[in-house]
């Protein structure tokens, strides 16, 4: 097969606290959409959204104030809408940026035609585009997976290998895909399948905690591009 003869990578970048920080403008959003719609918030203050999927910090939040994850799911496509208007909304107001080195990399990667660019996250796909267009960064991924694809993150990696081999014809082996975030959840799922996972500590979790999960290269940040590259590519 032609496919076959040119190695491809496949890259996916984690949003929050690894691509971008829009300075808890999406957790903002959610805790207005969630209490409209269920009239409660429940734990959602409490509820470490690190790494988390969207659906998973919803149940998380509402569970002990009665709500089944059936009844959650009921509501789901209510609590979406508003939730994703007022993201568009409050994305603006909040000081949102863009982590270093962040743009030079996915732009190289994205121009490079031996690599695969996606993301994968626990956001809501609608919610990743709407974080992602806030810089006019969705263009550059090919590909992605999110926290409507499958309830816990480990979920995720599967999903993407299918959804490549689905709509690419591409069977891309765990060892060619790339996963960087800024989580320990992050590097669990890149782990649990065999994929090479990338730690970075632009996010909220401690240096120590992510070094002690064990990923295969761990920066402070991703500033120096340069050898950044150099380690996706290898
Ligand atoms: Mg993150």
């Amino acid at each position: 097969m032609q496919e076959r003869e040119v190695h491809i990578k496949a890259v996916f970048f984690d949003i929050d606290g690894t691509i971008l920080d829009c300075s808890g403008a999406g957790k903002k959003s959610l805790i207005k959409a969630t209490l409209e719609v269920f009239g409660t918030i429940g734990n959602m203050k409490m509820v470490d959204f690190q790494g988390k999927t969207d659906p998973v910090i919803l149940i998380e939040s509402l569970h002990n104030m009665g709500f089944s994850e059936q009844s959650i799911a009921e509501k789901s496509g209510a609590l979406k809408e508003k939730y994703f208007s007022y993201l568009e909304k409050f994305i603006l107001e909040h000081d949102s940026r863009i982590m270093p080195g962040v743009m030079e990399i996915i732009e190289s990667l994205a121009g490079n035609d031996r690599v695969l660019l996606g993301v994968l996250t626990g956001n809501f796909r609608e919610s990743a585009r709407i974080k992602l267009d806030r810089f006019n960064l969705s263009a550059f991924f090919k590909i992605g997976v999110y926290g409507d694809d499958a309830p816990v993150r480990n979920g995720l990696p599967p999903v993407a290998r299918g959804l490549i081999r689905d709509t690419l014809g591409l069977d891309i082996d765990y060892g060619d895909m790339t996963i960087i975030g800024d989580t320990v959840y992050d590097i669990d799922c890149a782990k649990n399948v065999g994929a090479v996972s990338i730690a970075v500590g632009t996010g909220w979790a401690d240096r120590e905690r992510l070094l002690a999960r064990g990923p295969d290269h761990y920066f402070e940040d991703l500033r120096d591009t340069g050898r950044v590259l150099d380690i996706i590519l290898s």
